[in-house]
């Protein structure tokens, strides 16, 4: 989607501070961070949101999620532990519409998130 600001980055005609990419994933550093490590994983086709997903797919959701493990392992957070989060729609505070998951490390998490 030539509009949207996540598909862009993932074709690098808006710059970003890249972490990771493969041939499906795109990896980079939210531009206001919550957290000392603070990343973004998306794929790089545009997909709404984890409830646009669609069973064809159920391989690309498993190269994200183990996309994640890579990045998180590649940043060294896999001893203290990481959160991995997912906002999906209004109540959930999506506010860009192109899936994306938060990797957020370097401290503690509070339970149940705000
Ligand atoms: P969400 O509220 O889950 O949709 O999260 C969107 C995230 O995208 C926010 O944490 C923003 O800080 C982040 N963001 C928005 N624009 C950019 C950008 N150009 N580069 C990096 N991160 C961005
Ligand atoms: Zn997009």
């Amino acid at each position: 989607m030539s509009d949207c600001i996540f598909c862009q980055i993932a074709s690098g005609k808006i710059p970003s501070k890249k972490v990771y990419e493969d041939e499906y994933l795109f990896a980079f550093r939210d531009i206001n961070p919550v957290a000392p490590e603070h990343v973004l994983v998306i794929p790089k086709r545009h997909i709404a949101s984890l409830d646009h997903l669609e069973e064809a797919d159920e391989a690309l959701a498993g190269k994200i999620l183990l996309g994640i493990k890579k990045v998180a392992n590649q940043l060294g957070l896999e001893e203290s532990g990481y959160r991995v989060v997912n906002n999906i729609g209004e109540n959930a505070g999506q506010a860009v519409f192109h899936i994306h998951f938060h990797l957020l490390g370097g401290r503690p998490f509070g339970w149940p998130p705000g």
